[in-house]
């Protein structure tokens, strides 16, 4: 093999391996061509079915269209899928809201902590992707008119906004998105160049 090639690969299987370590439930190494983008997933968005459209800049209308997220998305080779579950204890709706919310900002730190990383390790375009909109603010600054993002550093676009058609993609990968009364999943995208 290429030493270049398998040094890379290398690289990338230690980033996966770190990322196990930091805490992440589940991981799995995906082609980044393999991610499905489909334009009914932004459709949804458009249709305000999450009612977060127009309200938070990491989501339509703020992200580019999903043709250019498909070009983008493919100058990437390699995807790191990323899980993290927790057991639920109680079954009402908003504890389970709260507590998917608490577990979608720890994963968003992690997520941007594994992609420095990835940056330290050689990978200088690497991003991460999150889960959903973004909730470091309780109001996005976009509800004041604000478009410049106040966390820059850490906030991720959402995959959903992107056009990822998120259940297929980690179905494809043999993961599935538990969110039941019993355990909820946060998921996300690592791109590495
Ligand atoms: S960090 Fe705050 S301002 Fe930036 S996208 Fe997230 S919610 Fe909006």
């Amino acid at each position: 093999m290429n030493p270049g090639l398998k040094a890379k690969l290398q690289s990338i299987l230690g980033l996966e391996t770190y990322a196990n370590r930091m805490g992440f439930s589940t991981t799995c190494l995906l082609l980044a061509r393999d991610i499905v983008l489909d334009e009914r997933v932004t459709m949804h968005c458009h249709l305000n079915l999450c009612t977060n459209y127009g309200k938070n800049l990491m989501c339509p209308p703020f992200l580019p269209s999903v043709a250019d997220n498909r070009q983008m998305i493919d100058r990437y080779t390699f995807a790191l899928l990323l899980q993290l579950k927790q057991a639920l204890d109680r079954y009402d709706k908003e504890f389970m809201r709260q507590t998917f919310d608490a577990n979608a900002r720890r994963f968003g730190q992690m997520a941007v902590a594994l992609e420095r990383k990835a940056f330290s390790d050689g990978f200088r375009l690497a991003m991460a992707l999150g889960a959903g909109e973004c909730k470091l603010c309780d109001n996005c600054v976009i509800q004041n008119g604000e478009r410049n993002c106040v966390h820059p550093g850490t906030a991720r676009p959402s995959m959903e906004g992107m056009g990822i058609d998120v259940v297929r993609t980690f179905a494809a990968a043999g993961l599935d998105l538990d969110f039941t009364t019993a355990q909820l999943t946060v998921a996300g995208i690592l791109l590495i160049d």
